[in-house]
């Protein structure tokens, strides 16, 4: 009767006891077995889970409490994100791979400088000594002697609790009773001391959150700095340079939302290279500018240079007119010698002529021979002949293509044309350059 009035009481005073929020932190070396407790906690099966990269968060509800517990990844490099948890945790949970003797060693100095952070020290502690199912794993007691726990919570005045268990056993309501147990004795504590952990916490994380402030704005001022020295150096740069470079800084893009519609980005591109393109034409301008003669020197020297120029043209008009002439004036000669010797054929030539029959043999071999003139713009710039491409072998006879010989302009030219004189080779050197220009 005694007992049954007991349990009623307790019974009354936990139902009076408010709600409390706790926030636990699972912490551990990578691969000890942290999120398999996890899920094993919530009611998910353990296995195949994968190593925790950053962490997980699980909320859930025990008893009067209600409990975030945040998983934080193990891996060495990502130790480092711990501490920004350790402000609002009021308690603990380290996991142990008991089977990995090799990182014992490794795991000890892990918990020497977690028990050791002024945010953590005094806070109880529950270790769970993991993978008991497997084969070599160390018993409790050798858990406790290679960690030295004793010593550590001891000088970190840390109350804790080792719980040896294997997180795959079972999750839900069949969880491993080690992990359940240890998990209400680590409430049980924290419960028992809410008060003062809850003011402590209340504290420290107002104060990290003071500190995170301070560093965003230090961050901040950092990155104001940097900014200001380099559009220092930019504006310098553009004053040697003598250009503005009000057009250059977009203060929008720079200040304005980082995030935008991917077609307004293409578009401010597309606007900043025609602006570009703008001022690069108007430096070319600028600079064909300072190019142009100025005095009058120069001018005169280049309208020299341009009659010089026309004044050579038209000695080669000339020069083909003349020899036109000429072609022409021979043709007829020849026209009449060949139809003389035609009729010399038919029996009607005046057999004393021999001499004006050999001439016009000779004539008429010369005629076959004869290299048509090529005109001065040929002379000048020859065109390359396009080659036509041959026909597959046995559908035709290819046709062969005779590209005219382009002869250069020297001696043979010169003495081409029936043995008579030309006019002479006129050679210049032109202007700015070492190299001769040779006109015909
Ligand atoms: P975490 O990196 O600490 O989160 O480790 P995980 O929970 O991801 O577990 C790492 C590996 O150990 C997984 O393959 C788990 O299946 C396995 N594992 C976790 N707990 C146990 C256990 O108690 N016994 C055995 N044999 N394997 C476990």
């Amino acid at each position: 009767m005694y007992s049954l009035m007991a349990n009623c009481c307790n019974w009354l005073k936990r139902w009076r006891e408010p709600i409390r929020k706790v926030t636990l932190i699972m912490v551990g070396l990578d691969n000890a077995g942290k999120t398999a407790t996890v899920k094993g906690i919530q009611g998910e099966s353990p296995e195949d889970v994968a190593p925790t990269v950053g962490f997980s968060k699980i909320d859930l509800k025990q008893g009067r409490f209600e409990v975030t517990i945040f998983d934080l990844g193990g891996g060495k490099r990502i130790r480092g994100i711990w501490k920004n948890y350790y402000a609002e945790s009021y308690g603990i949970i380290f996991v142990v791979d008991s089977s990995d003797v090799e990182r014992m060693e490794e795991t000890k100095e892990t918990m020497s400088e977690l028990l050791r952070h002024p945010k953590i020290s005094g806070k109880p502690v529950l270790v769970l000594a993991n993978k008991q199912d497997k084969e070599g794993a160390l018993a409790e007691a050798d858990v406790i002697e290679c960690l030295s726990l004793e010593k550590l919570v001891n000088e970190h005045k840390c109350l804790c609790q080792i719980e040896p268990c294997s997180a795959i056993m079972g999750y839900g309501k069949k969880i491993d009773k080690s992990i359940k147990k240890g998990l209400l004795w680590l409430l049980h504590i924290i419960a028992k001391d809410f008060d003062a952990l809850h003011e402590r916490i209340q504290k420290d994380t107002a104060e990290q959150k003071a500190a995170e402030e301070q560093e965003k704005r230090e961050r901040a001022e950092r990155v104001r700095k940097i900014r200001e020295e380099r559009e220092r150096k930019e504006r310098e740069e553009a004053e040697r340079e003598g250009r503005s470079i009000s057009d250059e800084v977009d203060p929008e893009l720079v200040t304005g939302n980082p995030f935008q519609p991917i077609s307004t980005v293409i578009a401010e591109n597309e606007k900043k290279i025609e602006k570009e393109k703008k001022r690069q034409r108007e430096e070319n301008e600028k600079e064909a500018l300072a190019l142009k003669p100025k005095t009058d020197q120069d001018q005169m020297d280049s309208q020299s240079l341009i009659s010089q120029q026309s004044n050579d043209c038209r000695l080669v008009e000339k020069y083909k007119s003349a020899l036109t002439q000429r072609l022409e004036h021979e043709d007829e000669n020849d026209q009449q010698v060949s139809e003389s010797l035609d009729s010399g054929d038919n029996a009607t030539l005046n057999p004393g002529t021999e001499n004006s029959k050999k001439k016009a043999k000779k004539l008429k071999l010369k005629r076959s021979h004869r290299v048509e003139p090529v005109s001065a713009e040929e002379t000048i710039s020859p065109q390359p002949t396009p080659v036509t491409p041959l026909a597959p072998v046995g559908w035709e006879t290819p046709k062969v293509h005779r590209i005219r010989k382009l002869e250069p302009l020297g001696e043979m030219r010169h003495n081409d044309f029936y043995g008579k004189p030309l006019p002479p080779l006129t050679i210049r050197q032109r202007p700015n350059s070492e190299t001769h220009d040779v006109i015909s």
